[in-house]
Formats: structure tokens, sequence, C-alpha cells
């Protein structure tokens, strides 16, 4: 059996396995990868498999860095089914025409630069329309039931606690050897926190041949995300944001972060712990979801079932670009939610733009924050930025908390991996950077795990599944990045920071003949590095 791993070895986002048994190919997962604009640009290029080839395609969850290339995958010939639960169906209904719009807006915008410089346009990986036509192909599965998926191969999901219908997937392959022997493998997808809003702990049963799991936040310990410290550390946020009198921003992502937001603010007007202020919900993707979370109210925890949960006279849903551009005029005492998460794209960018520059606004990021990111770039505390290609003054005080990570910690997943005990052949650690990779190998290596059973990744890497006692074989085959340009930031990224530190410098400076001696000894340094050439 071969496996390689086309996504989510050795980077941070981007999801995929291909795996091979007999005359069966398959995926689990087919994600988009996000960060570096280096890594941003194998979503453009050829998958390194035929799509035209696979059977079917096993999915954890809906998350765009799991789920985000399945439109392309199915604008290149796959013509298979994409197993997943009814949660998942539901988010995706909404996520992936949305992600569509953002392909086209996107290249809409970089098409009128390159006509500018010249350069031929570019087309959208997927469409809006591409990704309704790829929603057809989707199959519904059951929790914690077998399912015959194809020649040789059964899956079973099991609840992963991370977000709305996300799932560790269990695969039993028939592996041709021996009469009737088979390969026990599990993806664990997302692994969700304890105590997580909404959710049960994370589930799967234990004994395998092959575990691949994620390391987002290996190494790491959060802090202590029980619902009493986390909604207290929510209401010292908020308190201490009105009392300056300006607007709260909160940077989110649509899933499930909103709805957690939402559910613990209402708690604390509810309990009188915070004034009564309007909060604008200003993202039509998150607008969306919150109807697919009060669809679902019955299956998921902390809701007591109410579909009406998220209604409140004091919160608006504000859908149009008009309700949005309205929001401008509130000069302070609101909460203002709007996406992305990360201040890459969406109404938030807008709202960041309208309250950077006021001292009495607050910030408030409650996600991780990719390198190279703008959420990033406010929260190692830039005194300016840009935005639209605009420069921006960063006056707001901006604040982070970590209580809301849809993740499992360094100790979870580290106790997480020990419940799946004993695994006989390998575990592979993917999906993280690599410093959290690392330090996961140690803590499980210090919990007892065999060292040569742990095995970390890179992107492209092939392996024969062996099974038994013979481990894994690595397959020499071509990559489409070498490691060392995998995850992390880029020379596109140092660019941005190095004009920002040059911009901070000039301003800085006490007056122009100063900025002018700076400006040419630059000029200086680029000269020798021309000549050098
Ligand atoms: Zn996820």
């Amino acid at each position: 059996m071969l496996l390689t791993f086309c996504g989510a070895a050795g980077t941070v986002t981007g999801s995929c396995y291909w795996l091979q048994t007999g005359t069966t190919q398959f995926l689990v997962d087919c994600g988009m990868f996000q960060g570096s604009k280096t890594l941003k640009e194998l979503n453009y290029g050829a998958f390194p498999f035929d799509p035209e080839q696979l059977d079917f395609v096993l999915l954890t969850h809906a998350h765009i860095d799991h789920s985000g290339l399945i439109p392309k995958l199915v604008k290149h010939g796959f013509r298979g089914q994409v197993f997943t639960t009814q949660g998942t169906l539901d988010l995706l209904t909404y996520m992936l025409p949305d992600s569509g719009y953002i392909q086209e807006t996107e290249v809409a915008r970089l098409n009128r630069r390159n006509q500018q410089r010249g350069r031929d346009p570019v087309t959208p990986i997927y469409t809006r329309a591409d990704a309704k036509t790829a929603l057809k192909s989707f199959s519904v599965v059951e929790y914690e039931e077998w399912h015959d998926i194809g020649e040789g191969v059964r899956a079973r999901y099991w609840n992963a606690g991370h977000i709305l219908g996300s799932a560790s997937i269990e695969v039993e392959v028939d592996t041709g050897r021996n009469g009737s022997e088979t390969a026990r493998l599990l993806f664990s997808g997302d692994i969700g926190p304890e105590h997580k809003l909404f959710h049960p702990d994370p589930d799967a049963p234990s004994n395998w041949d092959y575990v691949f799991c994620e390391g987002t936040y290996g190494g790491r310990p959060r802090t202590d995300a029980s619902p009493q410290s986390r909604r207290k550390i929510l209401e010292q946020e908020v308190n201490t944001a009105l009392s300056k009198g300006g607007n709260l921003l909160i940077p989110v992502f649509a899933i499930e972060r909103t709805q957690e937001l939402l559910l613990d603010l209402s708690y604390l007007f509810d309990e009188g712990r915070i004034p009564a202020v309007p909060i604008f919900l200003d993202s039509p993707l998150a607008i969306k979801a919150t109807e697919v979370f009060a669809k679902n109210a019955e299956s998921l925890e902390d809701t007591n079932g109410q579909k009406n949960l998220f209604r409140r006279s004091n919160i608006r849903f504000t859908e149009t670009v008009d309700e949005s551009k309205a929001i401008e005029r509130v000069n302070g005492g609101s909460i203002i939610m709007a996406g992305s998460g990360m201040c890459e794209a969406g109404r938030i960018r807008h709202h960041l733009k309208q309250n950077l520059w006021r001292q009495n606004a607050t910030v408030l990021l409650v996600g991780y924050q990719a390198p190279g990111t703008l959420g990033n770039l406010l929260s190692q505390g830039l005194s300016s930025v840009k935005i639209q290609g605009e420069d921006v003054k960063v006056k707001a005080a901006i604040r982070e908390i970590d209580v809301y990570s849809g993740h499992a910690d360094g100790e979870q997943l580290v106790s997480w991996l020990q419940d799946r005990l004993p695994i006989h052949s390998a575990v592979f650690l993917t999906h993280g950077e690599e410093t959290g990779l690392s330090a996961l190998q140690s803590d499980l290596q210090e919990a007892g795990m065999p060292a040569d059973l742990i095995i970390i990744p890179s992107l492209d890497d092939t392996v024969d599944l062996l099974g038994g006692k013979s481990k894994v074989k690595f397959k020499p085959k071509p990559r489409r990045l070498s490691p060392e340009f995998v995850g992390g930031r880029d020379w596109h990224n140092e660019l941005a920071e190095f004009s920002l530190r040059l911009r901070d410098l000039l301003d800085a400076a006490a007056d122009d003949k100063s900025r002018n001696v700076i400006l040419r000894r630059i000029s200086r340094a680029l000269e020798e590095s021309e000549n050098h050439r």
C-alpha cells in the first residue's frame, strides 16, 4: 500500500493524503494551502496525482485547509464521491461557494495589477459555480458506523471535537497479503481540546497499524479553558475595552469561533457582567454558519437544543454591503465581529482601517495568527500597517487571548495518542510547524513511546506501508517544493516587513535631512548587491 503526503507535512496547513491499495486510489482530505505566497502558489499548480484515477475522497471536516481543493479536484476530472458527515456538508454548502467567490475576486484584483505590469492574466483556481457543482459529489456518513466505501476499503467516522461535523477517520484496508490480512489506519483530522463548547471530547478506538496525527499545538500548553475561566477572561477583555469608550473589534473565524463567542457574550449579558451594547456580526459567511449551528442545535452540547440561540435584540446580523458600511458611523461603544480571523481578507480590514488609528479602540485576537498575516503583524506590535494599499497608524490596544482555540494543546495531543495505543508500525506527525512537531515528538518519547515509531514526513514524501514489524519504506518521488521552502515565512513576508520597518525608521527620523541620509545608505547597499550579482 502506497501513501503520499500531498499536504499537511512540514506545513501549517493544507491537509491531503493520497493512498493506493490494489487497484483502488483515494484521498483523505483535499485541503487548500494557506500561509506564505510560495506555499499558496501550490494551489494553482497540478496535483501530484491524477484526479481522474481517484475512486473516492474521505473528508475529516469543513475547514478550507482540509476541504478547499475539492472543487478543483472535480474541475480536473474526479468523478467519485466525497464521504463526510452531515454537519460538514451543511457547513460546506456555504463555505465552498464562498471560497470560490474569494478566488474569483482575488484573481480579478491580481489581473488588474498584471495588466498594468504587462503580465498575462491568470484564471481562478475555481469559481463559485465550480464549487456548487462539486457539492453534488458529496455523500453523508453516520458517526461510529462502518461504511463499505470502495473495493477492499471500509471507513468509520469518530467525533474529533474540533468543529461541527468534524471527524477522525478509521480506515480498514484489505492488503491482499496472506488471504484475509487487513491494515488499520487512523487519520486524526484536527483534534479539539477538552471542554470544547458544543462538542464532547474527541474519541476513537485503540490498536492500530498506522496513526496520522495533527500537531498544530505540539509542545505548547494553553491557558485552562474551563467554561468559568474562559468567560471570566472574555468578561475582563470586553469591560476593559468598552470602558475606554471606543469600539471593540474581534476578527473572527466564521465557523465555530463566532458561535462560541456569541454564546459566551450572551451568557455574560444575561448575568449582567458586561453592558448590553450592540454587537454587529458583519460577515455573511459567519451569519450562514450561525444558521447551520442553530439548525444543528439539538445535536450540540451547551445549547439546550434552542434553535433561536443566537437571536438577541442587541445582536445585529449585517448581511448587505450597505448595512456593513453603516457601521462606519458608530464611533464607539459597540462590539464588531467580522472575518477573516487572521485579518487577511473580508470586512474586518475595512473596520480596522476605521478604528486602528483611534486610541480608544481595541482589537481582540482570538485565534491562531499564521506567520506573515496582518493579524500576526498586529500581534507583534507594529506601529503602522498597510491595509488595501494605505498606511494605517496603530494606536488602538491590541489584545490576544487563546482560550477559544479549536485545537488540543500539546499535553492533550500526547494523551489522545496514548489512548490509541497499541500502535504497531508508525505514528506520523503532520499538520504543524516544525518546532511544534519536534516538540510533540520528544514529549511522546518522554511519555514512553519508542523513538523509531514516530515519523515526521516532508511534503510529497511517499511511503510504502508494509505493516507488521517492517515499519515503512520511503520511496523516491519528485517534490513540488524543496523542504526548506515549505511552511513559515518566505521572501514576500520579509519584504513586507522590511518596507514597514523602513517606513517606521523614516517616520521616527528627526528631519528630512536625516531621512535622506537613511535613503542614501540603503541605495548604496542596493548598488553593492547589484554589483555582486
Ligand atoms: Zn480544522
